[in-house]
């Protein structure tokens, strides 16, 4: 389904930039590790988490990630899958997190949503799913652990459409589960999939069927289990909607693969169809029109910044999520909030765990530019053009915290740190007009103990968090003189982010419609848009 956007040049059509959205523990490093296994990314499963823990135990920061079994950082992965080049961007997996997650939704095409058997539709999913959901990304779902104890096939799709309310049609259909599972059915392709226990990363026997009633059916399942398949195939062919390629692709249905990614099965199957169903890199929004992919110049916007990715050398890099044009290395590239020009002359694409320079990268694409800070969240790189894209909202932070550096002389130090997190967008840090010290606000509790721990490691400096005499942070907006009348009136409430934009910190609800009713010029929101 190369040319369903004929227009598009064939290394953008065969693009597929997408992210997997899970609750924790249901399956979604495994999965990852096996498309990088089955992309070539890897030569064995195992690895990707093996050099992770090698570098891991490297610092305390990440023994903590370790110990709480969560992946705080966000990264990028990029293989082939047959004539196709997939992007695999990571969300970090604990809720905590969420807003760094959004950001990096706001960089994929299309979502595969991976469901834990036994368990269905968990808290996570369900939070992560609705944020696709704004956005109307197609969503193919992957519903893992069939080697194990799981629900009945049709509970399990009810569940999806009653919770997350979308269509839900079967791509395959599972032959047995728990001990007995043997494999599934795929029904887009009439195909017989047999699961390999014996080893674990091979992919077992595929085998083309002339329909239900095809007599080597036979050969391959007990009569018992294919009476049952064959009468629940009836069933869901009755109940439950036949594949719509518009529908998957408007984000109104998902098609469901079975498997077992632990035992590399259905995992093929699962590449193959977002290579077949998954859309090819879309068109995106900037503050004046749309900017298609196949657009000759290149356009792009940084989602992600990650900072000492190599404690080594103190480098930041700048993720950059391609819209448009075919980018060479050493391109002048505008940076859009400066005005500034940028040679690009060391641009990175992440092939699994390591980093390695491109000549290359075409519209879709994720690539990474170290840099030293200039490449913030939200930033805008045209061959020139003046637009902005849209849509990485900043939120205001739910919970805020006061910070001072242990040793009152490193202030200028904690600051600088401080600084960096906030264009990481691993915090919000605010400066009070009034007093010393700076309050920083994150989404969840676990981002405290997070920064604490990345401040002592990375800088050496120890730090405490306290308590904040504020909980709640909005961004005045509105005219110059409007904004500066607020600040005036309530300088004890005032501070700056890192951006220098102002924010009004308070403690009440009260007060901010207090300050809506007298200043209805100005406006107070709980997100800034990051551009
Ligand atoms: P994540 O938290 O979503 O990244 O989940 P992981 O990939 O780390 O998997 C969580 C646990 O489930 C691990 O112990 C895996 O070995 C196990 N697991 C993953 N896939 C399967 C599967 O298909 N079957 C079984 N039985 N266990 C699995």
């Amino acid at each position: 389904m190369l040319d369903n956007r004929p227009d598009l040049p064939a290394e953008i059509a065969r693009r597929r930039t997408f992210a997997i959205i899970s609750h924790p523990d249901a399956g979604k490093t495994t999965l990852t590790e096996k498309f990088l296994l089955f992309g070539g990314a890897i030569q064995m499963a195992g690895q990707v988490r093996a050099k992770g823990e090698a570098r891991r135990t490297r610092s305390d920061f990440m023994q903590m990630e370790k110990d709480r079994g969560i992946s705080v950082s966000a990264s990028a992965m990029s293989f082939d899958f047959e004539k196709y080049r997939f992007n695999l961007v990571d969300t970090p997996g604990h809720s905590d997190f969420s807003e760094d997650t959004y950001r990096t939704l706001t960089a994929v095409d299309a979502a595969i949503m991976v469901i834990d058997g036994a368990k269905g539709v968990e808290s996570q999913t369900q939070k992560l799913f609705e944020v696709c959901r704004m956005r109307d990304l197609p969503i193919l779902t992957f519903c893992n652990k069939m080697d194990r104890e799981a629900r009945d096939t049709f509970e399990i799709i009810d569940e999806i459409q009653e919770n997350l309310a979308i269509d839900v049609t079967p791509a395959s259909w599972p032959i047995g589960q728990g001990r007995e599972f043997l494999g599934c059915y795929d029904i887009l392709h009439d195909r017989l999939e047999l699961m390999d226990r014996a080893d674990r990363n091979r992919v077992g026997e595929s085998l083309k069927i002339n329909g239900l009633d095809d007599p080597k059916l036979a050969d391959h399942i007990p009569a018992d289990m294919l009476a049952t398949l064959r009468e629940e195939l009836e069933m869901a062919r009755e109940l439950l909607p036949a594949y719509d390629r518009e529908q998957v692709l408007n984000g109104s249905m998902t098609p469901i693969w079975f498997g077992s990614a632990i035992n590399s099965f259905g995992v093929r199957e699962l590449m193959a169809g977002m290579a077949e169903f998954g859309p090819e890199p879309q068109p995106l929004t900037t503050d004046k029109r749309q900017v298609s992919p196949e657009e000759t110049k290149v356009t792009g916007f940084v989602f992600k910044v990650q900072a000492n990715m190599d404690p080594k050398h103190r480098d930041r890099v700048a993720f950059v999520r391609l819209a448009s044009g075919h980018f060479l290395r050493g391109m002048k590239l505008t940076h859009v909030r400066s005005g500034k020009p940028m040679a690009i002359t060391n641009p990175v694409l992440f092939l699994a765990s390591d980093r390695e320079l491109t000549e290359e990268a075409w519209a879709g694409d994720i690539m990474g530019i170290p840099n030293h800070g200039q490449l913030r969240i939200g930033d805008t790189l045209t061959e020139g053009e003046l637009i902005r894209f849209t849509g990485i909202p900043s939120f205001a932070p739910e919970l805020l915290q006061s910070v001072r550096a242990g040793d009152p002389m490193k202030a200028k130090h904690l600051e600088k740190a401080l600084m960096q997190f906030a264009e990481e967008g691993a915090a919000k840090v605010f400066k009070p007009m009034i007093g010393s010290g700076f309050i920083v606000g994150v989404v969840g509790a676990l981002q405290f103990e997070v920064l604490a721990s990345r401040i002592e490691l990375e800088y050496g400096l120890p730090v405490r968090f306290g308590p904040s005499q504020f909980t709640s942070a909005r961004w005045i907006s509105g005219s110059k003189a409007a904004v500066d009348a607020v600040v005036e009136a309530n300088k004890g409430h005032i501070a700056t982010d890192h951006d220098g934009d102002m924010v009004y910190l308070t403690r009440l609800q009260w007060d901010i419609d207090r300050i809506q009713r007298d200043h209805p010029e100005a406006r107070l929101t709980a997100t800034k848009e990051m551009m």
